[in-house]
């Protein structure tokens, strides 16, 4: 499961051809470790005008200790190799004044240190107060997505829409942004909305929480359980019996309890359900059990339809119905989809599949609203090309194909998926919910 290609590429040899050739050159994406720093280096704020957001935006960056310029001061000092450009847009009003974008960015971009962070804060557009502002807004999309295939170097740029007078409910969503636990999501689009707000610890956000992780014995699922118990959370892993060992060596390694079951079993619910209330009831469920049976659609059995589907979107709607209906997921709790970036493109051979990820997207899209009403958030995570035992078995060919289709050139790690999931779950993310937010390295494929 490593990267033999992006080892090659660190040695002399490597380097020389990469330059010559003109090869991919995947830059090592560092990870979150225990007691890193958000951020660490400086970081350069701008501003198309002054607004609360703007101010929330460097209250956040004090906060976490940033050493921070605005962009005057930031263009003008020499040597200066900033580590996160972060622009507040909100003030943008007119499509006249998306050029306040440009003069921002075009004098500081090449100066943005490796694996660096951009992150453009704009006005959600449908929410915006004149139809002028809705366009402009929007246009900003074209900008964050486009510069994501320009930075080098292991950087990323993200998008965040921010509600009106949701500006206190930013800082969960920047801090992920802004730090590695980000290190693969690039090209994406996020909206913040108005909610309660939450204080916790940063460096336990789960704490006293209990979450359901289905799919917890291996690949993805083992990194979310490990990620949610890193921050706090009791968690219940729930893996099919066969996986009974797999599923009791990552538990007990997280002091999480096992629960052997088929998500697809006609009981699962309840039996959820009935574990949850044992330790009082859950606050964050994650749907990661996934399967692929893949076939061209006129060779498709009706059997391998019918099993992509049942576990992938029926077993998620069916579970999930059950633990809102039954008063086991707490109001103020946490769902999260693991959709995937082919139910966004479409894939050859993968009709079934696709349609069980897209299915996914729209239970996000269906229950956000409905869910509000009881606080429950709702979110999915659309991965991309995840270095696992699942991607491990695609031909050479293909799957070297598939890890570098993307603006960082590289396949992604279970932990990559595990924290954009971790950052969904934490209570601070209350104006997150309606999400679908990719990791992928910002693939190719698709919007
Ligand atoms: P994996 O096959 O390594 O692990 C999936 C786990 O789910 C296994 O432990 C399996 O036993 C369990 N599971 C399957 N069917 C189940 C059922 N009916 N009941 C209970 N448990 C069941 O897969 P992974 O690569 O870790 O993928 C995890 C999720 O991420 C899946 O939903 C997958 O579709 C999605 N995904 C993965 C990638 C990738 O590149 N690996 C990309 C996009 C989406």
């Amino acid at each position: 499961m490593t990267d033999r290609y992006q080892t090659f590429t660190r040695t002399p040899l490597g380097k020389a051809l990469v330059k010559n050739l003109g090869l991919p050159d995947p830059t090592p994406l560092p990870r979150w470790t225990d007691g890193s720093a958000v951020i660490d280096g400086p970081v350069v704020f701008g501003a198309s005008a002054e607004t609360d957001t703007g101010k929330a935006i460097q209250a956040l960056l004090r906060d976490i200790g940033a050493s921070f310029s605005t962009a005057a001061e930031g263009v003008a000092s020499s040597e200066l190799r900033p580590k996160a450009l972060v622009f507040d847009a909100t003030g943008i009003s007119s499509t006249a004044e998306l050029t306040s974008l440009q003069r921002f960015f075009s004098p500081v971009i090449r100066q943005l240190g490796t694996a660096g962070r951009v992150i453009v804060v704009g006005r959600t557009p449908e929410l915006a107060t004149s139809p002028e502002q809705q366009i402009a807004q929007r246009a900003i999309e074209g900008f964050t997505r486009s510069l994501g295939k320009e930075v080098k170097r292991g950087a990323t740029v993200n998008l965040v829409y921010v509600a009106p007078d949701a500006h206190d409910q930013l800082d969960s969503t920047l801090r992920f942004f802004l730090s590695p636990k980000s290190a693969y999501v690039s090209g994406q689009v996020v909206r913040v909305g108005t909610g309660p707000l939450v204080g916790n610890d940063p460096s336990a956000p789960l704490a006293g929480k209990v979450a359901l992780v289905t799919g917890a014995a291996r690949g993805i699922g083992a990194a979310i359980a490990e990620t949610l118990a890193r921050d706090g959370a009791k968690v219940i892993g729930v893996d099919v019996p066969q996986n009974a060992n797999d599923l009791r060596h990552v538990m007990s390694a997280i002091g999480g309890s096992e629960l052997l079951l088929d998500v697809t079993a006609i009981d699962a619910p309840q039996r959820i359900a009935a574990q949850a209330q044992e330790q009082g009831g859950l606050d964050i469920v994650v749907h990661n059990a996934g399967i692929t049976r893949d076939k061209r659609l006129a060779n498709m059995r009706t059997d391998v339809w019918d099993a992509v589907l049942d576990v992938n979107l029926r077993a998620p709607e069916r579970i999930t119905d059950h633990l809102v209906s039954s008063g086991a997921l707490h109001d103020g709790g946490s769902v999260i989809g693991v959709s995937s970036i082919a139910g966004i493109a479409g894939n050859n051979g993968q009709t079934n599949y696709a349609t069980s990820k897209a299915g996914v997207i729209g239970l996000v899209q269906t229950l956000a609203p409905r869910l509000a009403e009881r606080q429950i958030r709702i979110n999915a995570v659309a991965p991309g090309f995840i270095e696992t035992e699942m991607t491990a078995r695609i031909p050479f060919a293909i799957r070297e194909v598939g890890r570098r289709l993307n603006s960082l050139q590289q396949g992604g790690l279970p932990i990559d998926v595990a924290e954009t999931i971790a950052w969904f779950a934490d209570p601070a993310s209350a104006g997150v919910t309606g999400n679908v937010v990719r990791v992928c390295g910002q693939s190719l494929l698709g919007a």
